[in-house]
């Protein structure tokens, strides 16, 4: 049975994004909490495409996703992985989707939404608003374009998760096209580096991918979406408040997933929640990963031009599902060391060994 209002902890969220209108979507789920989300109007924002592989954890997401994939390719200039999943295909969500439904399970569970913290009544503040990004920290960062064709120019079949055939001068830079239609897709130009390109370095890459490997001379922009995301573990953004989403280490550092993540931190607060208690948050990721990680992203930020490498044998060694479950975090031992094998010894090495002096200096 749910306690009186009286009798529950006052939960308020700063924020209200992709972690903070998840979990107040699933306000019903906790008997013992109140919650408040603290809005600046980010639903006013612009739209983006979430995209993520199919998990147990993710009925309500993948039911309202825009599009899914049972294929999906990798490529360098030398070689072209394509892989199939059974049970994990990859989906891609609407990001005002998810937040309108979200939003909607939440008033109809009784959230308040306010502008802002309220002077008293509050006994936990979970902070959703995102972390300083410190200077010369690895950033994945991109800028794409949902296009229309005159005529068919993509397999809508198949996602293009990389595709590393364009400029790398940069730094680490693929395009990320997912066909919706044969005439409709998003396609974005995504770097891994520590600095920002200009907006005119993302255009130019996807339209000389477009003319120059889809084939397309002529297309029609409908919508623009650009972000920023950190591959590192970043200390929150206010230690004395308790972080949640990307401000509570969500974000995958290496390949800066998150919106899995989101979900799977928010079922562990429905799972550790206990009455008149705060709320517990953990980082979904465990030390092992995350220090896997680390040598992973040492590797290609002092070596980037072994990234195509890298990615096309780690997709080439895995299944299309095992390569789901590991970016999802749920490899187990016998898939870590698949990737491991598949990954070339000496920068890994070197890169353990680095990591190593570093702990001890
Ligand atoms: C364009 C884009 C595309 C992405 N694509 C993917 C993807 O395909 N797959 C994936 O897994 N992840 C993706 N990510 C990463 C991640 O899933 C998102 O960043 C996700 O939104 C993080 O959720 P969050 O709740 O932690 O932060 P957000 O959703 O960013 O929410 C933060 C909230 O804090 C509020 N806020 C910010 N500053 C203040 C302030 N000073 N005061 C009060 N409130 C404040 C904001 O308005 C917002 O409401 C993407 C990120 C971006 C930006």
């Amino acid at each position: 049975m749910s306690d009186s209002t009286e009798d529950r902890v006052a939960v308020t969220v700063l924020g209200a994004g992709c972690a903070a209108l998840s979990l107040a979507a699933r306000a019903a789920e906790f008997d013992s909490h109140d919650f408040t989300i603290i809005d600046p109007e980010t639903h006013k924002a612009g739209d983006h495409i979430w995209g993520f592989w199919a998990m147990p954890w993710l009925g309500e997401a993948s039911a309202i996703a825009r599009k899914k994939w049972f294929k999906w390719r990798i490529i360098s200039p030398d070689r072209m992985v394509e892989r199939t999943s059974e049970n994990h295909p990859y989906l891609a969500l609407n990001r005002h989707d998810w937040l309108g439904k979200c939003r909607k399970k939440a008033v109809a569970a009784g959230v308040r939404f306010l502008r802002e913290v309220a002077s008293s009544g509050t006994a936990q503040i979970l902070d959703s608003r995102p972390p300083p990004m410190p200077r010369g920290v690895m950033l994945q960062h991109f800028s794409g374009y949902e296009i229309t064709t005159d005529d068919d120019a993509f397999d809508s079949d198949t996602a293009i998760l990389m595709d590393f055939r364009c400029d790398q001068s940069r730094g680490i830079h693929f395009i990320y096209c997912l066909p919706f239609t044969a005439r409709s897709a998003l396609i974005e130009s995504t770097l891994f580096s520590t600095e920002v390109a200009p907006k005119s370095f993302y255009d130019m890459a996807i339209r000389r991918y477009l003319s120059g490997i889809v084939g397309v001379k002529t297309f029609h922009i409908t919508r623009h979406e650009q972000g920023v995301i950190p591959m590192a573990s970043l200390a929150q953004r206010d230690p004395s408040l308790t972080g949640i989403g990307a401000n509570g280490g969500a974000i995958r550092p290496s390949s800066g997933y998150a919106f899995s993540f989101i979900q799977k931190q928010i079922d562990q607060m429905k799972t550790s929640a206990r009455k008149h208690k705060p709320l517990w948050v953990s980082v979904p990721h465990s030390r092992f990963e995350l220090f896997m990680d680390s040598i992973f992203l040492r590797v290609i930020r002092d070596r980037p031009a072994l990234a195509p490498q890298i990615f096309t044998a780690m997709a080439a060694r895995l299944t299309g599902d095992e390569f789901a479950l590991f970016l999802s975090g749920e490899a187990g031992p016998r898939l870590w060391l698949k990737i491991v094998l598949a990954m070339p010894k000496w920068p890994f090495l070197f890169a353990v060994f680095q990591s190593d002096q570093a702990g001890k200096s």
